[in-house]
């Protein structure tokens, strides 16, 4: 890591904090720039889009976030916070392991491939975090277990086994699970790509039900124009590493600036 966050303050304070901000982050594999000094800011309770051409750092955003990756300089705040630093006399340091696990709190992600626990039901899935991770009581952890599955339409298949459900279900489940943790910030990672056709609408669905009915802040990689463009507050199209161009859904899809940005509409729309 460049040894640069002495530029960068300890904590974001005053009005207006966005929940999630990049600051001048660069992540590199070798001599590869993946992430190149991005600067990217989500408000609470904001639905964030990014979408761009393949190999242009969209998921290193969201593994950024999910400390899945270590970045090379910049620093990433959460929630005014240090994702990955911590303040120590006066100065941002490495995080030690515990600030790390209380800021990964904050986080919660979907991808594309559910990766749920297969010996556990659909139930079991969506309580092991509460319970192993904040401590809940069971009960407890059931009971916003089975709320949460009411919310995604998996209630009667709550007791069901993961290679017992479709795709589509077994995603509703992982976003179901995710919430269970009452993240801060929600992630969602080409969460249709996987599936077959007739299961993504209701995923999106769900999805759709999440910005109507909560205040959750978002950030979404997807390939589903129609898709970003319907259901984001803020769609920000990204090219080698950084944000090429940014606005609302009907600016970007219907009259974006950027060159780069319309050849890309033009290819996939
Ligand atoms: P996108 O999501 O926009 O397709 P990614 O963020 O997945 O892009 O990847 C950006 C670039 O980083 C790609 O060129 C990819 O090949 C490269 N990359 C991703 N992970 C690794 C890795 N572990 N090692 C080397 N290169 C990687």
């Amino acid at each position: 890591m460049n040894d640069d966050t002495g530029r960068y303050p300890l904590k974001l304070e005053g009005d207006n904090i966005p929940m999630v901000s990049f600051r001048n982050v660069t992540k590199k594999y070798g001599d590869l720039t993946v992430l190149d000094r991005l600067d990217l800011d989500v408000a609470p309770g904001e639905m964030v889009t990014i979408i761009g051409p393949s190999g242009s750092g969209k998921t290193t955003v969201l593994r950024s976030l999910m400390t899945l990756e270590t970045i090379d300089g910049g620093v990433i705040y959460v929630d005014g916070e240090p994702l990955t630093h911590m303040e120590k006399g006066g100065k941002l340091v490495r995080a030690n392991q515990r600030h790390l696990r209380r800021m990964r709190a904050k986080i919660g992600m979907c991808f594309q491939h559910f990766n749920l626990f297969p010996h556990m039901t659909a139930l079991e899935n969506c309580m092991e975090g509460p319970v192993q991770v904040l401590g809940l009581p069971k009960d407890e952890a059931r009971e916003r277990a089975l709320e949460l599955l009411g919310m995604v339409g998996m209630s009667e298949k709550s007791d069901q086994h993961p290679s017992r459900l479709s795709g589509g279900q077994q995603q509703r489940v992982a976003i179901a699970r995710a919430l269970a943790m009452r993240p801060s910030v929600m992630l969602f990672d080409e969460v249709t790509s996987a599936l077959d056709p007739e299961m993504i609408g209701e995923v999106t669905n769900v999805i759709r039900s999440l910005v109507d009915q909560h205040s959750l802040t978002m950030l979404m990689v997807t390939h589903q124009m129609g898709f970003a463009r319907e259901i984001s507050d803020r769609v920000c199209f990204f090219y080698g590493g950084s944000i090429e161009e940014q606005g609302a859904p009907a600016t970007i899809f219907e009259t974006p600036e950027k060159e780069r940005t319309q050849q890309f509409l033009s290819a996939v729309l």
